[in-house]
């Protein structure tokens, strides 16, 4: 019996609810980024925006690449359930030849649990953004507490349309098309320890030559 059709999802889970509780857990963080960035950020340069916002925007796919390539596919005594619950069970759910999702079922191994996605943006990201707010400046931290929460948002979101089926009207859209191909070839078993591991945007694929 196929692997994902073998594995038990919990009685009455609910894609769309978890997508809700992942989505649901980032956003207030952005907003409250975005309401400090509006206080604190108007007497900044348009230059000092601009190089803010990449270099955030780097910092997140960089983060994205990393914890993709040295932590979700590599197995370590202290982050091992996160290796299992990505390289054992994401990957052995979806191989490359079939990553669509065909249940609501299926986002149970898509989608981040909501305990992660609360660990990661409320115990690393926002202490993180607090401390530059303070020795940076208070915009600063907002505007890395946009972007960095911003972009893990947008990561689940981004992970799940990949998974969509290949019919599904979105992939109409050629840049959606080369997301979700960028995506499918990192599932192929010979591929996935070594290639494409960023998610959104391939920028540290190319700059480390990890694209496939
Ligand atoms: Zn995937
Ligand atoms: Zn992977």
């Amino acid at each position: 019996m196929p692997y994902r059709e073998e594995m038990q999802v919990p009685r009455g889970y609910s894609g769309g609810v978890h997508f809700l509780g992942t989505t649901g857990a980032s956003l207030p963080l952005v907003v409250w980024g975005a309401v400090r960035l509006k206080g604190a950020g108007l007497s900044v340069s348009t230059g000092e925006w601009c190089f803010w916002t990449i270099a955030f925007l780097l910092i997140a796919s960089g983060v994205e690449y990393s914890a993709h390539r040295w932590i979700l596919h590599r197995r370590r005594p202290a982050l091992a359930h996160a290796f299992v619950e990505h390289t054992l069970r994401h990957h052995r759910w979806f191989d490359a030849g079939d990553i669509e999702a065909r249940s609501g079922r299926d986002y149970h191994q898509i989608l981040f649990p909501v305990w992660g996605v609360v660990l990661i943006q409320y115990g690393l990201n926002l202490p993180f953004c607090l401390i530059l707010s303070r020795y940076a400046g208070d915009w600063i931290g907002a505007l890395g507490l946009c972007i960095g929460a911003g972009f893990f948002f947008l990561y689940e979101v981004v992970h799940a349309v990949c998974h969509f089926p290949a019919t599904h009207p979105l992939f109409k859209f050629g840049i959606i098309r080369k997301i979700r191909e960028h995506h499918r070839r990192h599932h192929e078993p010979g591929l996935m320890g070594h290639r494409n591991f960023n998610i959104v945007v391939p920028v540290w694929d190319f700059l480390l030559r990890t694209r496939a």
